[in-house]
């Protein structure tokens, strides 16, 4: 039997009601002569209350714990979705990470797949059972710990199990019916696309647009699965949705596909830091060993700010990384000022940013686009504080205040609004 990968996620699952739905799609597959493995998300806001309960219970918590916390609300889904199948009449069970076994690294809260052998859900599809429901997010590390994926994991473990069954595809159920060319909560101009390539998901993901976890678009990429996103609230038939594919699948596109903001970025500048060989070693060393994951960095080339008082060439050292981490950060610049390893005047923390990037393939052959985003910023007073490039995207760091304002600013600068 074809094996189809259906994944549903916290909205498409939020009660009983939403679970029959999901399974009704589920049955209908199962009738076209699938064999099919649902992946499912907790209950809406299940997973943030956990987390709540963890953090109103410890400070500095075991991460091992945190996991055995946060990854029950898909074993619930999970139990439900099965027993609502078989309520329909087909024939299904679930699976806990544990129990499959979904094999990750160690690394509790942000957990990487080493392997899903395929043996004992192959024997249960021989056995004649038609589904096989498995909560997502979660896996079992080799010291048999329970581990999660990070928040959005649960693409991730559609993607894997689509690659590790060589699923016919993987279709990602959501509360929104495909992937836009921005948020379509921040602008109603908001337009679907039909297909989107994996190189331009990957970045709009990892720039913010929650749609898809990075990783999933990364495995899926590497592995060559259909990804497909669509909604789980619609009639949905194969031409549904966006598919995520290949660049040279796409006919048209234009020099930028869409927009993606990141709210929760803070900026942090190191003032008067010396300006010497390895210095933005001794800095970013010991921000890594913290586990804080810089973003955009600048620094200031001033050759005329001699500072007698420093007895050397100075400098300031900016960097970007989410807000969450802000205190992180601070402590490992403060423990490394105080090891000696680097000198800092002042430590300044603006929690008051946000990223606002514009992505497209089309950026590779055109020029221009850098200098359309910044003036279509101006005209509207944006200021900005940080830039950084690649191949495909241009990002901005600016006040969260204008955080919409920019995203609706840019789309219309772009005219994404119609199709090429
Ligand atoms: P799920 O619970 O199904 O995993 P998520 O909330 O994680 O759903 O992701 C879906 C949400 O992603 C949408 O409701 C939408 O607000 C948001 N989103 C952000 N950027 C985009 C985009 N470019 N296209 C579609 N949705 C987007
Ligand atoms: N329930 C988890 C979360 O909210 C995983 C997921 O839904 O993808 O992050
Ligand atoms: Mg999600």
């Amino acid at each position: 039997m074809p094996i189809l990968v259906m994944k549903f996620g916290g909205t498409s699952v939020a009660d009983l009601d939403r679970i029959a739905n999901a399974a009704e799609k589920v049955k209908r597959e199962v009738e076209r002569g699938y064999d099919v493995i649902v992946i499912v998300s907790a209950m809406a806001g299940k997973t943030n209350e956990l987390v709540k309960w963890v953090n109103d219970t410890s400070g500095f918590y075991d991460a091992r714990e945190y996991d055995a916390v946060v990854s029950s609300g898909e074993n619930v889904t999970a139990g439900l979705m099965a027993l609502r199948l078989q309520e329909m009449g087909v024939p299904a069970r679930s699976w806990q990470g544990w129990q499959v076994p979904i094999n990750t690294t160690s690394a509790h809260g942000s957990a990487r797949f080493v392997s899903i052998p395929r043996e004992n859900l192959d024997s249960k599809f021989a056995e004649g059972f038609k589904v096989a429901v498995v909560a997502g997010f979660q896996g079992v590390s080799h010291e048999h710990r329970i581990t999660t994926l990070g928040r959005g994991g649960s693409d991730t473990t559609a993607v894997a199990f689509a690659a590790a069954f060589d699923a016919e595809r993987c279709d990602i159920y959501t509360d929104v019916d495909g992937v836009y060319t921005t948020d379509p909560r921040i602008t109603s101009k908001a337009r679907k696309l039909d297909k989107i390539s994996y190189e331009e998901m990957l970045e709009l993901a990892s720039l913010g647009a929650k749609v898809l976890q990075t990783r999933s678009v990364e495995l899926a990429m590497r592995y060559k699965v259909r990804l497909r996103v669509l909604s789980s609230f619609d009639e949905t038939d194969e031409t549904s949705g966006t598919l995520v594919c290949d660049e040279e699948e796409i006919m048209e596109s234009k020099v930028v596909s869409g927009v993606a903001h990141s709210r929760d970025e803070a900026k942090i500048t190191l003032f008067t830091i010396e300006d010497r060989p390895g210095i933005a070693a001794a800095i970013f060393g010991p921000l890594a060993d913290a586990g804080v994951n810089v973003d955009m960095i600048v620094q200031n080339i001033s050759e005329k700010d001699y500072d007698a008082a420093h007895s050397g060439a100075v400098t300031d050292m900016t960097f970007s990384c989410p807000v969450d981490q802000v205190k992180l950060a601070t402590r490992a610049m403060e423990e490394a000022k105080a090891a000696g390893k680097i000198k800092y005047d002042e430590l300044i923390i603006d929690t008051d940013v946000s990223k606002v990037s514009v992505v497209g393939i089309g950026m590779r052959s055109h020029a221009g686009v850098a200098a359309r985003m910044f003036k279509a910023l101006s005209a509207e007073n944006i200021n900005i504080k940080v830039i950084s490039t690649s191949e495909i995207k241009i990002s901005v760091l600016i006040d969260r205040k204008y955080m919409e304002l920019a995203v609706q600013t840019l789309h219309d600068a772009f005219a994404l609004e119609s199709a090429v």
